[in-house]
Protein backbone atom coordinates (compact mmCIF):
# COMPACT_ATOMS: atom_id res chain seq x y z
CA UNK A 1 0.00 0.00 0.00
CA UNK A 2 1.24 3.52 -0.89
CA UNK A 3 0.14 5.20 2.51
CA UNK A 4 2.52 8.23 3.56
CA UNK A 5 3.89 6.86 6.95
CA UNK A 6 2.85 9.55 9.33
CA UNK A 7 5.76 11.58 10.39
CA UNK A 8 7.99 9.77 13.50
CA UNK A 9 6.56 10.64 16.77
CA UNK A 10 8.26 12.68 19.50
CA UNK A 11 7.71 12.21 23.42
CA UNK A 12 5.46 14.86 24.46
CA UNK A 13 3.40 14.05 21.42
CA UNK A 14 0.88 16.26 19.16
CA UNK A 15 -2.20 14.70 19.68
CA UNK A 16 -2.97 14.64 16.50
CA UNK A 17 0.43 12.60 15.49
CA UNK A 18 -0.47 10.41 18.21
CA UNK A 19 -3.79 9.83 17.32
CA UNK A 20 -2.98 8.98 13.58
CA UNK A 21 0.23 6.85 14.13
CA UNK A 22 -2.77 3.95 16.17
CA UNK A 23 -4.93 4.66 12.74
CA UNK A 24 -2.06 4.01 10.64
CA UNK A 25 -1.25 0.45 12.14
CA UNK A 26 -4.95 -0.61 12.51
CA UNK A 27 -5.37 0.67 8.72
CA UNK A 28 -2.24 -1.54 7.82
CA UNK A 29 -4.07 -4.45 9.78
CA UNK A 30 -7.43 -3.81 7.76
CA UNK A 31 -5.83 -3.64 4.27
CA UNK A 32 -7.43 -0.45 4.11
CA UNK A 33 -7.32 1.24 0.34
CA UNK A 34 -5.40 4.84 -0.29
CA UNK A 35 -8.65 6.18 -1.24
CA UNK A 36 -10.38 5.56 1.85
CA UNK A 37 -7.24 6.09 4.31
CA UNK A 38 -6.82 9.35 2.74
CA UNK A 39 -10.57 10.45 3.35
CA UNK A 40 -10.82 9.21 6.69
CA UNK A 41 -7.30 10.80 7.59
CA UNK A 42 -8.56 14.49 6.90
CA UNK A 43 -10.82 16.08 9.00
CA UNK A 44 -14.57 16.81 6.90
CA UNK A 45 -14.24 20.90 8.02
CA UNK A 46 -12.00 22.96 9.80
CA UNK A 47 -13.79 26.32 11.60
CA UNK A 48 -11.53 28.78 13.25
CA UNK A 49 -13.65 31.62 14.54
CA UNK A 50 -12.45 34.89 16.52
CA UNK A 51 -15.04 35.84 19.21
CA UNK A 52 -15.21 39.62 20.84
CA UNK A 53 -16.83 39.10 23.98
CA UNK A 54 -17.58 42.27 26.75
CA UNK A 55 -16.06 41.18 29.89
CA UNK A 56 -17.40 42.54 33.06
CA UNK A 57 -14.96 45.54 33.47
CA UNK A 58 -16.19 46.77 30.28
CA UNK A 59 -13.45 45.71 28.38
CA UNK A 60 -13.77 44.01 25.08
CA UNK A 61 -11.36 40.43 25.24
CA UNK A 62 -11.39 38.48 21.68
CA UNK A 63 -11.29 34.82 22.49
CA UNK A 64 -10.39 31.88 19.26
CA UNK A 65 -12.58 29.09 18.78
CA UNK A 66 -12.65 26.24 16.98
CA UNK A 67 -14.77 23.13 15.73
CA UNK A 68 -13.67 20.66 14.08
CA UNK A 69 -15.77 17.98 11.99
CA UNK A 70 -13.75 14.78 11.35
CA UNK A 71 -16.28 12.86 9.59
CA UNK A 72 -19.92 12.45 8.92
CA UNK A 73 -19.71 8.94 7.14
CA UNK A 74 -21.80 7.89 10.31
CA UNK A 75 -24.24 10.41 10.80
CA UNK A 76 -24.14 13.92 11.93
CA UNK A 77 -20.99 14.48 13.59
CA UNK A 78 -21.06 14.32 17.28
CA UNK A 79 -18.69 15.55 19.85
CA UNK A 80 -18.07 17.82 22.82
CA UNK A 81 -16.88 21.30 23.68
CA UNK A 82 -13.46 22.32 25.69
CA UNK A 83 -12.82 25.42 27.17
CA UNK A 84 -9.37 25.12 28.26
CA UNK A 85 -5.98 27.45 27.85
CA UNK A 86 -4.69 24.31 26.10
CA UNK A 87 -7.33 24.23 23.46
CA UNK A 88 -5.46 24.51 19.97
CA UNK A 89 -6.11 23.70 16.37
CA UNK A 90 -4.03 20.06 16.61
CA UNK A 91 -5.51 18.93 19.52
CA UNK A 92 -8.86 19.67 18.27
CA UNK A 93 -8.55 17.91 15.15
CA UNK A 94 -7.20 14.55 17.43
CA UNK A 95 -10.28 15.01 19.51
CA UNK A 96 -12.67 15.00 16.59
CA UNK A 97 -11.02 12.07 14.80
CA UNK A 98 -10.98 10.43 18.56
CA UNK A 99 -15.22 10.98 18.71
CA UNK A 100 -15.23 9.38 14.80
CA UNK A 101 -13.92 5.91 16.22
CA UNK A 102 -15.71 6.31 19.47
CA UNK A 103 -19.07 6.56 18.19
CA UNK A 104 -18.49 3.79 15.71
CA UNK A 105 -17.17 1.60 18.44
CA UNK A 106 -20.00 1.70 20.01
CA UNK A 107 -21.70 1.25 17.17
CA UNK A 108 -24.13 4.26 17.21
CA UNK A 109 -24.49 6.71 14.05
CA UNK A 110 -22.70 9.38 14.10
CA UNK A 111 -19.91 10.76 12.69
CA UNK A 112 -16.87 12.59 15.10
CA UNK A 113 -16.44 16.68 15.72
CA UNK A 114 -14.81 18.56 18.78
CA UNK A 115 -15.17 21.57 19.63
CA UNK A 116 -12.81 24.11 21.96
CA UNK A 117 -12.38 28.03 23.09
CA UNK A 118 -9.05 28.83 24.59
CA UNK A 119 -9.85 30.44 27.80
CA UNK A 120 -9.45 30.31 31.73
CA UNK A 121 -13.32 29.24 32.38
CA UNK A 122 -12.16 29.48 35.98
CA UNK A 123 -10.93 33.16 35.63
CA UNK A 124 -14.17 34.37 34.10
CA UNK A 125 -17.81 35.06 35.62
CA UNK A 126 -20.89 33.04 35.08
CA UNK A 127 -22.26 36.41 33.07
CA UNK A 128 -18.33 36.20 30.81
CA UNK A 129 -19.28 32.46 30.08
CA UNK A 130 -22.56 33.01 28.91
CA UNK A 131 -21.59 35.68 26.85
CA UNK A 132 -19.09 33.78 25.21
CA UNK A 133 -20.97 30.77 25.16
CA UNK A 134 -23.72 32.76 23.21
CA UNK A 135 -20.96 34.39 20.57
CA UNK A 136 -19.55 30.84 19.82
CA UNK A 137 -22.76 29.05 19.51
CA UNK A 138 -24.02 32.33 17.15
CA UNK A 139 -21.10 31.86 14.69
CA UNK A 140 -21.65 28.40 14.57
CA UNK A 141 -25.31 28.81 13.30
CA UNK A 142 -24.42 27.24 9.82
CA UNK A 143 -22.34 24.67 11.21
CA UNK A 144 -24.32 23.03 14.31
CA UNK A 145 -27.95 20.90 14.16
CA UNK A 146 -29.72 18.44 15.31
CA UNK A 147 -29.22 16.33 11.75
CA UNK A 148 -26.02 18.18 11.32
CA UNK A 149 -23.33 18.42 14.23
CA UNK A 150 -24.60 18.20 18.04
CA UNK A 151 -22.40 19.70 20.50
CA UNK A 152 -21.92 17.93 23.77
CA UNK A 153 -20.47 19.16 27.03
CA UNK A 154 -16.16 18.50 27.29
CA UNK A 155 -13.70 19.94 30.14
CA UNK A 156 -14.68 23.25 31.07
CA UNK A 157 -18.24 22.84 30.30
CA UNK A 158 -21.46 21.29 31.50
CA UNK A 159 -25.02 21.53 31.22
CA UNK A 160 -25.28 25.16 32.22
CA UNK A 161 -23.40 26.23 28.45
CA UNK A 162 -25.02 23.52 27.00
CA UNK A 163 -28.51 25.36 28.05
CA UNK A 164 -27.28 28.39 26.68
CA UNK A 165 -26.03 26.68 23.36
CA UNK A 166 -29.38 25.36 23.11
CA UNK A 167 -30.93 28.43 24.17
CA UNK A 168 -28.88 30.66 21.74
CA UNK A 169 -29.79 28.40 18.41
CA UNK A 170 -33.17 27.91 19.73
CA UNK A 171 -33.95 31.95 19.12
CA UNK A 172 -32.16 32.22 15.60
CA UNK A 173 -33.87 29.19 14.47
CA UNK A 174 -37.85 30.60 15.94
CA UNK A 175 -38.66 27.46 17.72
CA UNK A 176 -36.96 25.63 20.61
CA UNK A 177 -34.31 22.81 19.44
CA UNK A 178 -33.53 20.67 21.91
CA UNK A 179 -31.78 17.91 19.87
CA UNK A 180 -29.45 20.31 18.82
CA UNK A 181 -27.04 19.96 21.94
CA UNK A 182 -26.78 17.37 24.44
CA UNK A 183 -25.68 16.92 28.28
CA UNK A 184 -28.44 19.76 28.71
CA UNK A 185 -30.18 20.32 31.98
CA UNK A 186 -32.88 17.52 33.09
CA UNK A 187 -35.30 20.02 32.58
CA UNK A 188 -34.44 21.52 29.47
CA UNK A 189 -34.84 17.76 27.97
CA UNK A 190 -31.63 16.32 29.12
CA UNK A 191 -31.04 12.94 29.87
CA UNK A 192 -31.18 11.06 33.19
CA UNK A 193 -28.10 8.98 33.70
CA UNK A 194 -25.66 11.67 31.08
CA UNK A 195 -23.95 13.21 33.97
CA UNK A 196 -22.64 10.30 35.46
CA UNK A 197 -22.80 8.25 32.12
CA UNK A 198 -18.93 8.46 31.04
CA UNK A 199 -17.98 7.32 34.16
CA UNK A 200 -20.20 4.30 34.63
CA UNK A 201 -18.96 3.42 31.06
CA UNK A 202 -15.17 3.49 32.28
CA UNK A 203 -16.81 0.98 35.54
CA UNK A 204 -18.56 -1.35 32.97
CA UNK A 205 -15.04 -1.70 30.83
CA UNK A 206 -12.65 -2.45 34.11
CA UNK A 207 -15.71 -5.25 35.31
CA UNK A 208 -15.40 -6.35 31.96
CA UNK A 209 -11.25 -6.15 31.27
CA UNK A 210 -11.41 -7.00 35.40
CA UNK A 211 -13.35 -10.30 34.15
CA UNK A 212 -11.05 -11.82 31.36
CA UNK A 213 -7.74 -11.05 33.30
CA UNK A 214 -9.16 -13.27 36.73
CA UNK A 215 -9.13 -10.11 38.85
CA UNK A 216 -11.92 -9.84 41.65
CA UNK A 217 -13.23 -6.90 42.50
CA UNK A 218 -13.42 -7.49 46.01
CA UNK A 219 -9.60 -7.69 45.85
CA UNK A 220 -8.39 -5.28 43.50
CA UNK A 221 -7.54 -1.52 44.26
CA UNK A 222 -7.22 1.54 41.81
CA UNK A 223 -5.43 4.52 40.85
CA UNK A 224 -7.49 7.13 39.26
CA UNK A 225 -5.99 10.41 38.23
CA UNK A 226 -8.65 12.90 37.67
CA UNK A 227 -11.52 14.04 40.01
CA UNK A 228 -14.23 16.02 37.85
CA UNK A 229 -16.90 14.29 36.37
CA UNK A 230 -15.71 11.36 35.01
CA UNK A 231 -13.16 10.43 37.59
CA UNK A 232 -15.06 10.99 40.21
CA UNK A 233 -18.10 8.65 38.85
CA UNK A 234 -15.81 6.16 37.78
CA UNK A 235 -14.79 6.01 41.53
CA UNK A 236 -17.70 5.88 43.11
CA UNK A 237 -19.06 3.17 41.14
CA UNK A 238 -15.84 1.06 41.12
CA UNK A 239 -16.21 1.53 44.55
CA UNK A 240 -19.97 0.01 44.97
CA UNK A 241 -18.76 -3.00 43.15
CA UNK A 242 -16.34 -3.63 45.60
CA UNK A 243 -13.05 -1.80 44.24
CA UNK A 244 -10.85 -0.61 47.12
CA UNK A 245 -10.02 3.12 45.34
CA UNK A 246 -6.44 3.81 47.20
CA UNK A 247 -5.54 7.15 45.34
CA UNK A 248 -7.51 10.31 43.54
CA UNK A 249 -5.75 13.20 42.23
CA UNK A 250 -7.19 16.47 40.94
CA UNK A 251 -4.58 19.54 39.96
CA UNK A 252 -4.09 20.16 43.64
CA UNK A 253 -1.97 17.14 44.25
CA UNK A 254 -2.98 13.10 44.80
CA UNK A 255 -4.15 11.48 48.16
CA UNK A 256 -3.09 8.04 49.07
CA UNK A 257 -5.40 5.73 51.37
CA UNK A 258 -3.80 2.38 51.97
CA UNK A 259 -6.83 1.30 53.14
CA UNK A 260 -9.20 2.67 50.73
CA UNK A 261 -10.60 6.41 50.35
CA UNK A 262 -13.67 7.18 51.22
CA UNK A 263 -15.16 8.39 47.78
CA UNK A 264 -18.05 9.77 48.82
CA UNK A 265 -16.47 12.09 51.44
CA UNK A 266 -13.98 12.85 48.71
CA UNK A 267 -16.47 13.93 46.75
CA UNK A 268 -18.48 16.25 49.61
CA UNK A 269 -15.07 17.56 50.27
CA UNK A 270 -14.60 19.19 46.68
CA UNK A 271 -17.66 19.76 46.55
CA UNK A 272 -17.67 22.40 49.76
CA UNK A 273 -14.37 23.35 48.70
CA UNK A 274 -15.02 25.13 44.80
CA UNK A 275 -14.49 21.82 42.79
CA UNK A 276 -11.18 21.24 44.38
CA UNK A 277 -9.38 18.20 46.87
CA UNK A 278 -7.28 20.23 48.43
CA UNK A 279 -6.78 19.99 52.45
CA UNK A 280 -9.03 16.39 51.54
CA UNK A 281 -8.06 14.79 55.10
CA UNK A 282 -9.40 11.37 54.33
CA UNK A 283 -5.82 10.13 52.97
CA UNK A 284 -2.39 10.99 52.62
CA UNK A 285 -1.42 13.56 50.00
CA UNK A 286 1.61 12.86 47.44
CA UNK A 287 2.77 14.13 44.09
CA UNK A 288 0.38 14.09 41.55
CA UNK A 289 2.29 12.38 39.28
CA UNK A 290 3.58 9.70 41.72
CA UNK A 291 -0.28 8.57 40.99
CA UNK A 292 0.73 6.95 38.27
CA UNK A 293 3.16 4.39 39.08
CA UNK A 294 1.31 3.17 42.67
CA UNK A 295 0.92 -0.26 43.24
CA UNK A 296 -2.22 -1.04 42.35
CA UNK A 297 -4.47 -3.57 40.21
CA UNK A 298 -5.91 -0.87 37.85
CA UNK A 299 -5.07 2.62 36.64
CA UNK A 300 -7.61 5.10 35.19
CA UNK A 301 -6.41 8.23 33.87
CA UNK A 302 -9.51 10.62 33.74
CA UNK A 303 -7.82 14.08 33.49
CA UNK A 304 -6.16 14.93 30.02
CA UNK A 305 -4.11 13.59 27.14
CA UNK A 306 -0.36 12.89 27.31
CA UNK A 307 -0.41 11.55 31.28
CA UNK A 308 1.39 8.22 30.48
CA UNK A 309 4.49 8.84 28.41
CA UNK A 310 7.86 7.84 28.07
CA UNK A 311 8.83 9.76 31.14
CA UNK A 312 7.04 6.81 33.42
CA UNK A 313 5.77 4.30 31.65
CA UNK A 314 8.92 1.86 32.62
CA UNK A 315 7.19 2.78 36.09
CA UNK A 316 3.86 1.45 36.25
CA UNK A 317 2.93 -1.14 37.79
CA UNK A 318 -0.85 -1.71 37.36
CA UNK A 319 -1.90 -4.93 35.26
CA UNK A 320 -5.12 -3.05 33.58
CA UNK A 321 -5.18 0.81 32.62
CA UNK A 322 -8.50 1.81 31.53
CA UNK A 323 -8.46 4.91 30.19
CA UNK A 324 -11.37 7.48 30.90
CA UNK A 325 -9.59 10.81 29.38
CA UNK A 326 -9.09 11.17 25.67
CA UNK A 327 -5.63 10.23 24.69
CA UNK A 328 -3.58 9.79 28.10
CA UNK A 329 -1.53 7.50 26.50
CA UNK A 330 1.25 8.77 24.34
CA UNK A 331 1.91 6.40 21.17
CA UNK A 332 5.09 5.54 22.01
CA UNK A 333 4.42 4.91 25.68
CA UNK A 334 2.36 1.92 24.08
CA UNK A 335 5.01 -0.65 23.14
CA UNK A 336 6.11 -0.75 27.01
CA UNK A 337 2.90 -1.10 27.87
CA UNK A 338 2.24 -4.14 25.36
CA UNK A 339 5.28 -5.60 26.17
CA UNK A 340 4.44 -5.50 29.94
CA UNK A 341 1.55 -6.82 29.52
CA UNK A 342 -0.72 -4.66 30.57
CA UNK A 343 -4.05 -4.81 29.28
CA UNK A 344 -5.53 -1.37 28.38
CA UNK A 345 -9.16 -0.50 27.54
CA UNK A 346 -8.42 2.47 25.36
CA UNK A 347 -10.13 5.57 25.35
CA UNK A 348 -12.14 5.08 22.26
CA UNK A 349 -13.76 2.26 24.23
CA UNK A 350 -13.58 2.76 27.94
CA UNK A 351 -15.23 6.58 27.82
CA UNK A 352 -17.71 6.00 24.89
CA UNK A 353 -20.38 6.09 27.65
CA UNK A 354 -20.63 9.65 27.67
CA UNK A 355 -21.39 9.73 23.80
CA UNK A 356 -23.74 6.57 23.83
CA UNK A 357 -26.14 8.42 26.61
CA UNK A 358 -25.85 11.64 24.90
CA UNK A 359 -27.09 9.42 21.90
CA UNK A 360 -30.18 8.26 23.90
CA UNK A 361 -30.66 11.95 24.85
CA UNK A 362 -30.88 12.84 21.30
CA UNK A 363 -33.32 10.00 20.91
CA UNK A 364 -35.12 11.03 23.48
CA UNK A 365 -35.63 14.74 22.21
CA UNK A 366 -36.29 13.58 18.71
CA UNK A 367 -39.15 11.36 19.99
CA UNK A 368 -40.22 13.79 22.73
CA UNK A 369 -40.68 11.06 25.29
CA UNK A 370 -38.51 10.43 28.38
CA UNK A 371 -36.49 7.55 29.62
CA UNK A 372 -36.36 5.99 33.16
CA UNK A 373 -32.59 6.33 34.61
CA UNK A 374 -32.78 2.30 34.72
CA UNK A 375 -33.67 2.22 31.08
CA UNK A 376 -30.99 4.31 30.31
CA UNK A 377 -28.45 2.37 32.48
CA UNK A 378 -29.36 -0.91 31.04
CA UNK A 379 -29.09 -0.01 27.45
CA UNK A 380 -25.88 1.76 27.90
CA UNK A 381 -24.38 -1.20 30.26
CA UNK A 382 -25.74 -3.47 27.33
CA UNK A 383 -23.35 -1.44 24.45
CA UNK A 384 -20.60 -0.80 26.71
CA UNK A 385 -20.42 -4.09 27.45
CA UNK A 386 -20.85 -5.25 23.97
CA UNK A 387 -18.15 -2.90 22.55
CA UNK A 388 -15.68 -4.39 24.95
CA UNK A 389 -16.65 -7.91 23.92
CA UNK A 390 -16.30 -7.49 20.32
CA UNK A 391 -13.12 -5.74 20.65
CA UNK A 392 -11.31 -8.09 23.30
CA UNK A 393 -12.61 -10.57 20.21
CA UNK A 394 -10.72 -8.98 17.36
CA UNK A 395 -7.58 -8.24 19.59
CA UNK A 396 -7.37 -12.35 19.67
CA UNK A 397 -8.15 -12.43 16.27
CA UNK A 398 -5.80 -10.14 14.97
CA UNK A 399 -3.29 -10.73 17.60
CA UNK A 400 -3.22 -7.16 18.05
CA UNK A 401 -3.71 -4.69 21.82
CA UNK A 402 -7.16 -3.71 22.70
CA UNK A 403 -6.06 -0.35 21.78
CA UNK A 404 -5.40 -1.59 17.94
CA UNK A 405 -8.44 -3.64 18.13
CA UNK A 406 -10.83 -0.84 18.64
CA UNK A 407 -9.23 1.01 16.12
CA UNK A 408 -9.68 -1.76 13.54
CA UNK A 409 -13.56 -2.46 15.00
CA UNK A 410 -14.06 1.61 14.68
CA UNK A 411 -11.70 2.26 10.96
CA UNK A 412 -13.85 -1.00 9.63
CA UNK A 413 -16.70 -0.09 9.95
CA UNK A 414 -16.24 3.85 8.70
CA UNK A 415 -14.70 2.41 5.93
CA UNK A 416 -17.46 -0.14 4.88
CA UNK A 417 -20.15 2.86 5.23
CA UNK A 418 -17.94 5.11 2.93
CA UNK A 419 -17.85 2.50 0.14
CA UNK A 420 -21.62 2.57 -0.01
CA UNK A 421 -21.87 5.98 0.14
CA UNK A 422 -18.94 7.10 -1.90
CA UNK A 423 -16.91 10.23 -2.77
CA UNK A 424 -17.37 12.99 -5.64
N1 LIG B 1 -16.99 15.13 25.46
C1 LIG B 1 -17.41 13.76 25.64
C2 LIG B 1 -16.44 12.81 24.97
O1 LIG B 1 -15.30 13.14 24.74
C3 LIG B 1 -18.86 13.54 25.24
C4 LIG B 1 -19.19 13.82 23.83
C5 LIG B 1 -20.67 13.74 23.51
O2 LIG B 1 -21.44 13.34 24.38
O3 LIG B 1 -21.05 14.09 22.39
O4 LIG B 1 -16.75 11.68 24.70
Amino acid sequence: MGYIEPAPIKDKENPFESMMSRFHIAAQHLGLNDEVYNVLKNPTKQVIVSLPVTMDDGSIKVFEGYRVIHSNILGPSKGGVRYDMGVNLDEVKALAAWMTWKCAVVDIPYGGAKGGIKCNPREMSAGEIERLTRAYTNNMIEIFGADRDIPAPDMGTGPREMAWMMDEYSRTQGMTVNAMVTGKPLVLGGSLGRTEATGRGVMVSAMAAMEKLKINPYQATAAIQGFGNVGSWAAILMEERGVSIRAISDVSGAYVNEKGIDIQKAIEHRNNNKGSLEGFDGADRIDGAELLTLDVDVLVPAAMEDVITMQNVKDIRAKLIVEGANGPTSAKADQFINEKGIMVAPDILANAGGVTVSYFEWVQNRLGYKWTAERVNRRSDRIMKEAFNTVYKISKEYDVPMRIAAYIVAIDKVAKTYSFRGGF
